[in-house]
């Protein structure tokens, strides 16, 4: 849901790639365009001037100054940051009450609350194994009861009838008891959509919130609404003790403002988002991975880590002083650099972290990781010193002997070789920067 600021702040964060100090001028810079970015998103003004302050002040303490590769800090500020606004940590339903626990469901007609309310049946079904009966207060639509009774029929959830003739609370109370005596954990209670915050509607809520006592008050909101969701969800709970948020169709949101705006204008966190119409559509919100998504970096910060812990650091310096004496990258290096790789479990958990490589399919990264270290290690053992030392002898009877030698095709060899000649040309690019400015490059 946040395709258009994470293209945005990619920019930013490319600008700043490989830079080495920042200066206060162009750290004031990048801070200007996550500004422009945020309010871009749809993200509340107030929202946007206090992620700004935070980050600015920040940004141009020690921890980035003083760092040697302050892009890379910034963006996790950044993220930190965006990650704190919505909240950090996922917030649970809370379901620690004697049985049942009342979920009750509140929000503007259209805003996708009955589809909501099945979707989390199934998944309080599924993911924590309760017994969950729905109920319908929805007396001015009797199609909304039948809409909740297909779709009840269709997550496997009990459902509780109701008539438009009856009260509100009337219904639930029934369905309160009829839950406790055939022993549902869970009861959610689906609710007349409001069209506007209309008094009536409003004191009728209200009314059914002091009758029931849920121990959960979900607010039901479009996120395509942008930052009017947080200002709705705000007025909501201000008459109502919301326990939490749902963001409903942030599959067709690609800017995210409202995400962004719920926690810090109601003071409530976002619990769920709808990412479908299907009832597995419902994703438990988790703002820290939201954040982490909203830069696409996947976990390239402890990416680096992992590097930096687990590469050899003396065999890293002394490559780094050959290649910054201009010398030549050279198969023995590459197999040192491979040994290491295979130290680190293969690529494959590295790449896990990173966020496009991450996604691609598993036979894709298969080529290229795990499995072909040793291959290519193998392939490397059976060359001659000189051979390893001056790449260049490799002609093709050459090149049949290393495959039969590594009990590896000819195609394996040439793979080898072409991989060598990238890492030597990237080596070469390095030049002076060394080590330090391959992990630079690594790490964006
Ligand atoms: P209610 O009036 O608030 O009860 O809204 P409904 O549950 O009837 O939903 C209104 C429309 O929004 C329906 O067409 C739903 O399929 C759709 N909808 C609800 N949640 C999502 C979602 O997360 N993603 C998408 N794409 N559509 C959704």
């Amino acid at each position: 849901m946040f395709e258009s600021l994470t293209q945005r702040l990619s920019g930013t964060v490319e600008r700043l790639r490989g830079r080495g100090r920042l200066t206060e001028s162009n750290i004031s810079e990048a801070v200007r365009e996550v500004r422009i970015a945020l309010l871009e998103a749809d993200v509340a003004l107030p929202v946007v001037q206090a992620l700004i302050q935070r980050i600015k002040v920040r940004a141009l303490g020690q921890e980035v100054m003083r760092s040697l590769s302050p892009g890379q800090v910034l963006v996790k500020i950044v993220r930190d940051e965006l990650a704190l606004v919505m909240g950090s940590q996922a917030a649970e339903l809370n379901l620690n009450v004697p049985a049942p626990a009342v979920i009750l469901m509140a929000g503007l007609q259209g805003a996708g609350k009955t589809t909501t309310v099945a979707k989390l049946a199934k998944h309080l079904k599924d993911k924590r194994k309760k017994k969950v009966m729905v109920v319908s207060a929805d007396v001015y639509r009797p199609a909304a009861i039948e809409q909740l009774q297909t779709l009840a029929g269709q997550v496997g959830a009990v459902f509780f009838p109701s008539q438009a003739s009856q009260k509100p609370e009337a219904i639930v109370r029934a369905a309160i008891d009829e839950a406790r005596k055939t022993f549902a954990d869970v009861l959610i209670v689906d609710t007349a959509g409001r069209t506007s915050i209309d008094d009536a509607m409003m004191a009728e809520i209200k009314a059914l919130h002091a009758a029931v006592n849920p121990v959960e008050t979900l607010f039901v909101v479009d996120s395509m609404t942008g930052q009017d969701a947080a200002v709705t969800a705000k007025h909501f709970g201000e008459a109502l003790p919301l326990t939490g948020v749902v963001l409903t169709k942030t599959d067709g949101d690609a800017r995210g403002g409202a995400a962004l705006s719920v926690r810090y204008i109601t003071g409530k966190p976002i619990k769920f988002v709808g990412v479908g119409e299907k009832p597995d559509g419902l994703d438990v919100f988790h703002p820290d991975r939201a954040a982490g998504r909203i830069l696409d970096m996947g976990d390239v910060l402890s990416l680096v880590e992992q590097v930096e812990a687990q590469v050899d650091q003396d065999k890293a310096k002394k490559l780094a002083e050959k290649v910054a004496k201009g010398k030549k990258f050279d198969l023995n290096d590459m197999r040192d650099q491979l040994e290491q790789m295979q130290n680190m479990g293969g690529l494959s958990g590295l790449m896990d972290k990173l966020p496009g490589v991450g996604q691609l399919p598993e036979h894709v990264k298969q080529q290229v990781t795990g499995k072909e270290v040793p291959r290519m290690i193998a392939v490397i053992n059976s060359m001659t010193k000189k051979e390893r030392r001056n790449p260049d002898l490799l002609n093709g009877s050459r090149r049949a002997r290393v495959a039969r030698g590594s009990g590896q095709t000819p195609a394996d060899v040439n793979k080898v070789l072409k991989q060598y000649q990238q890492m030597e040309k990237m080596m070469g690019k390095l030049g002076r920067g060394g080590m330090k400015g391959m992990m630079r490059g690594l790490s964006g």
